[in-house]
């Protein structure tokens, strides 16, 4: 081990209160130390902020962290402040007083990282100010935001190559990002670097992340009872529209759970109080639209609902991503139905991007609609989307509670056949009605009581038929022309089963019958479940907690996380020394906060 890589260990230990470096952590680290220019790719929630904030700290000089997320810049100011280290930020929403603090220290040399938005450090007194500050590193966060092929386009990081070259001639430069997509990584390596950098990509799996996948059939209450199971969590709910984050808000308000509302159209001030009480409070659960989401950093949130269908398969992995930070147990369900899927493929088809963009954003919506209709390990299915191969991972709602399949071939035919009998031109629910033989007022209307499919699928219930749906439609059978009224029409590989020269597998949705069936998890995830901790005191560590972050307005889990309370409590150290062993117990917080909680675990009664 090199020298400098030894001192970051004790920094991690000393400073950050991590026992070890996580995976990937220390090879980026390393070759920051040796001088390389870096890309990481690595998942969220991975670690990636401590792979420039070491190097920061072992080495003398100053570096620059560009992020365009100001909260986030804020959080991690916070944090890194909690824990003993001169960080600051420069960015439009600092009070004087605060940018006061960070000048003084930048000009005494003192400040170890500056944080900035990416059109602030574009400033000519910006540059002229850093050119003087033995700037030793920028390390640009949330890089893809450089890739006009993301959502997250970001005209200013443009700059930023022809920027470092103005701070440092030639400035060593680390990329950092979550986004695995290929087009998006060589649009980094393209605009951010002079020659390609050494590329480190993270393994995307999160495996403390439990994944499940619900038809819907009453959404609000599926929401509601699993919000139940996770009674005084922090928790995200994903909604795809305004109306539904305040229905859903309301209905899980009455039902006894801290539930706010977020999304674009409200008030900034409530907007924005929300948001700090769900960083800030216990156990708040946030409904949302997808406006809310990046730039979140609470390592907290404990599960992710989508209460719809989220958008394409890289946005569902960002948003349940948001949960489980901290590498403890989080649990992620999304509900999907037919009407979701059209929902999505509509706004492919009616965006305004190229025919090249809409081709990439409809095999996106494809791979996450198979995701929905897996057949095996959904967490295989999803890495395999990435292109990591992996084993059955025993945390997904396929693996645990298994999915019973049958040859679905003659339900196929029929759907199909009941589509081309009616020319084409129908939506699902006219099909279905003809299928079980429900004499409505259209089938009477086109007298398509008198078709030969009438009434043959009588044997299943609408519910079974619509799924019936939904898995041939994400097999390519079907499909919907979502110009023209959503009429469904066969596909030619439909027309193959329809022959019978190729047969079909669909699964039965036994959404009933899942409850209570949960079988025991295989993988050694870290439970965030208080265990043989001593829950009374643990309700007394947060109580002091909540009381130490009200009194210095930061989050709680800036002044201890999780995790390290479970071990308080769980351990109950006696000593200054021994409260130091646990995760997350730096010296600065040692300091800070030791006596305090001491004291509670001392006069806990066993
Ligand atoms: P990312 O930027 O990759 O999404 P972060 O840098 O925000 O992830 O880190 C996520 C969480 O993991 C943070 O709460 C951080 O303190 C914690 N963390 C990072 N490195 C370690 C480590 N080596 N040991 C324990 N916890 C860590
Ligand atoms: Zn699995």
């Amino acid at each position: 081990m090199s020298a400098s890589l030894s001192i970051a260990r004790d920094l991690l230990h000393s400073v950050f209160g991590f026992g070890g470096f996580r995976p990937g952590q220390e090879e980026i680290v390393q070759a920051v130390l040796d001088g390389e220019n870096v890309l990481a790719v690595m998942p969220t929630g991975s670690g990636k902020s401590l792979c420039y904030q070491l190097p920061a700290l072992v080495r003398p000089g100053l570096t620059l962290v560009v992020s365009p997320l100001i909260a986030l810049m804020r959080d991690q100011v916070r944090a890194l402040g909690a824990a003993g280290v001169a960080a600051g930020s420069l960015n439009s929403s600092n009070d004087p007083t605060e940018n006061a603090r960070v000048l003084s220290l930048l000009r005494r040399r003192e400040l170890r990282l500056l944080y900035l938005a990416p059109e602030r450090l574009a400033r000519p007194d910006t540059v002229e100010m850093l050119c003087e500050s033995d700037v030793r590193l920028m390390a640009i966060d949330e890089a893809h935001c450089v890739s006009q092929w993301g959502h997250d386009f970001r005209p200013e990081y443009l700059t930023l190559g022809s920027l470092a070259r103005q701070i440092g001639g030639a400035l060593q430069t680390m990329a950092l990002t979550a986004t695995a997509d290929a087009p998006t990584r060589g649009d980094i390596v393209d605009r951010l670097f002079d020659a390609p950098p050494r590329t480190f990509v993270r393994s995307f799996d999160r495996p403390n992340l439990r994944l499940a996948f619900k038809p819907k059939e009453h959404s609000t209450r599926q929401v509601l009872s699993f919000a139940r199971e996770h009674a005084g969590d922090s928790g995200i709910v994903y909604c795809a529209s305004r109306r539904k984050v305040e229905e859903l808000a309301q209905a899980l308000a009455a039902a006894g759970c801290k539930a706010l509302p977020y999304h674009a159209g409200l008030d900034k001030r409530v907007r924005d109080a929300n948001q700090d009480a769900f960083q800030q409070e216990d156990g708040v659960v946030m409904t949302a639209t997808v406006a809310f989401g990046m730039g979140i950093d609470k390592p907290d949130v404990r599960f992710v609902c989508h209460a719809d269908l989220p958008a394409n398969v890289e946005a569902y992995y960002q948003e349940i991503g948001r949960a489980g930070r901290d590498g403890l147990a989080a649990d992620t369900l999304t509900l999907y139905g037919l009407s979701d899927m059209q929902l999505r493929r509509l706004q492919i088809e009616q965006s305004e991007s190229s025919d090249e963009r809409k081709r990439v954003e409809r095999q996106r919506l494809n791979a996450l609609l198979a995701l929905a209709e897996a057949p095996r390990c959904r967490r295989q299915t999803l890495l395999a989307y990435f292109g990591e191969p992996s084993e059955p991972c025993g945390n997904c709602d396929l693996c645990q509670e298994g999915v019973e399949r049958f040859d679905g071939t003659i339900e196929a035919q029929k759907a199909m056949s009941a589509i081309l009998r009616t020319g084409e031109r129908f939506g699902m629910e006219h099909i279905v009605s003809i299928l079980v033989g429900d004499l409505t007022e259209n089938v009477q209307k086109y007298n398509h009581d008198r078709l030969p499919t009438f009434g043959v699928g009588k044997d299943r219930r609408n519910v079974e038929w619509r799924s019936i749906f939904r898995q041939i439609s994400a097999l390519g059978l079907i499909t919907q022309d979502m110009m023209e009224h959503g009429r469904w029409f066969v596909t030619d590989e439909g027309r193959r089963v329809l022959k019978g020269r190729n047969r079909i597998e669909l699964r039965k949705d036994l959404a009933a019958s899942s409850k209570g069936s949960r079988r025991e998890k295989r993988g050694a995830v870290p439970s965030a479940a208080v265990g043989s901790a001593d829950t009374t005191l643990l309700a007394a560590l947060k109580a002091l907690r909540a009381k130490l972050a009200q009194a210095q307005k930061v989050p709680a889990y800036v002044v201890f996380s999780d995790r390290t309370l479970i071990e308080l409590a769980t351990h109950r150290p006696g000593s200054a020394r021994a409260m130091r062993e646990i995760h997350g117990v730096g010296d600065s917080k040692l300091e800070r906060y030791g006596a305090a909680f001491l004291e509670i675990i001392q006069h806990a009664a066993r």
